[in-house]
């Protein structure tokens, strides 16, 4: 680490902020002591908030039938070969409670862009969910829809919105979605959704196609402005039914170190050690533990239909009942000397 290096580091400690070009800087001339020294700084910011608690959220996938063509995602409508399926909304209802049974106080309702899950559909799961157990968040991740969409989950109960900005560059944007697609409703749904009150999360993948160190910059500055409450990152992996099958995937190295400078700019931002890093790496979810992120999201979806929710290859998490899920998660986690807690891990008041 050069001097140069370590006193944008030490700025970004201080101040939680840098410029894009210094956010490039930082990026380019990283090694592997500026990433030790940035987790360490990442670490001791988030234990000021959330000490050594990793938090869960149950997973269900309830759809991978999706109108959209999302270039690098597996459930895209232009891949044939994927065998489609729905849950239903008793399914979807039981596997949240079940979730609750094994004490999550968290679920998170994720699927394709799926016609079917109209607003009385999802309202009415809502509904049902936070009827059996009024003390679950529960957390929509279902795309894109009207604001009036948006005022009507929430009023039913919703409590959190996950969605992706996947790019804050408008024209990489363009490249990696079809051209129906816009960067400006993503941007419209996700401001929606702040100003409706939800809790918000937005994120992108690390190393998509055509993505340059000035997109990741400007994906950082986005955090830095819009200030969600989540914020998902992972690395891109291929899909072989899409489009960039053949790209190289992202890399867990780079994950992390960004996983940690977006905890020094967000010190409470509630973020994802996802299933795509574990994917890549065998300890990839310790890893991002260990770099800054403070959450896991176990699968709760009914283990006949994980295969098929394929967003992108070899995803892991996909042949064990919940139970082992959860359970395989705690000791990976109490192995590095964390806690899973099961409390609802709501963004940390002001202290
Ligand atoms: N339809 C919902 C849910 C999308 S899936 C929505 O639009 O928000 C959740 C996330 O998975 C996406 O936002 C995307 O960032 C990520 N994803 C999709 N394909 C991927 C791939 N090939 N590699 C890594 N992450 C991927």
């Amino acid at each position: 680490m050069n001097d140069a290096i370590k006193a944008l580091a030490d700025r970004l400690i201080a101040t939680g902020h840098l410029s894009k070009e210094e956010y490039c800087a930082l990026i380019d001339g990283r090694d592997a002591e500026t990433a030790e020294y940035l987790a360490k700084a990442a670490v001791a910011v988030r234990q000021r908030y959330y000490g050594t608690k990793v938090f869960v959220r149950g997973l269900v996938e309830i759809s991978n039938i999706c109108k959209n063509d999302c270039t690098y995602c597996g459930i895209r409508r232009s891949n044939r070969n994927c065998e489609r399926y729905r849950l239903t909304a008793e399914e979807i209802v039981d596997c949240a409670v079940e979730g609750y049974r094994l004490g999550m106080r968290t679920v998170v309702l994720q699927g394709g862009e799926d016609r079917h899950f109209t607003d009385d559909v999802v309202c009415g799961i809502v509904r049902s969910i936070k009827g059996k157990h009024p003390d679950m968040a529960v957390t929509l991740s279902l795309g894109e829809r009207s604001r009036e969409s948006y005022r009507a989950l929430r009023e039913a109960g919703a409590d959190r919105y996950l969605l992706r900005h996947e790019t804050a560059s408008e024209e990489h944007y363009g490249k990696l979605h079809p051209p129906e697609m816009s960067y400006q409703n993503r941007m419209r749904c996700l401001r929606d959704l702040k100003e409706l009150g939800y809790q918000t999360g937005c994120g992108f993948m690390v190393g998509s196609p055509y993505q340059t160190t000035e997109n990741l910059a400007g994906d950082l500055a986005f955090v830095e402005a819009f200030q969600p409450e989540m914020c998902g990152i992972g690395p891109f992996i291929p899909h072989h039914e899409t489009p960039f099958a053949n790209e190289p995937a992202g890399s867990v190295e780079l994950t992390c170190f960004l996983l940690s400078i977006i905890r020094l700019i967000s010190p409470k931002v509630l973020l994802p050690a996802t299933t795509a890093l574990g994917t890549m790496h065998p300890q990839g979810r310790e890893l991002g533990i260990l770099a800054g992120a403070n959450v896991l999201m176990p699968n709760l979806s009914p283990v006949g239909v994980r295969k098929q929710y394929e967003l992108y290859d070899n995803k892991i998490c996909t042949g064990e009942e919940s139970a082992q899920c959860i359970a395989c998660l705690a000791a990976r986690v109490a192995a590095i000397g964390y806690e899973i807690v099961t409390d609802r891990g709501d963004f940390a008041k002001d202290e």
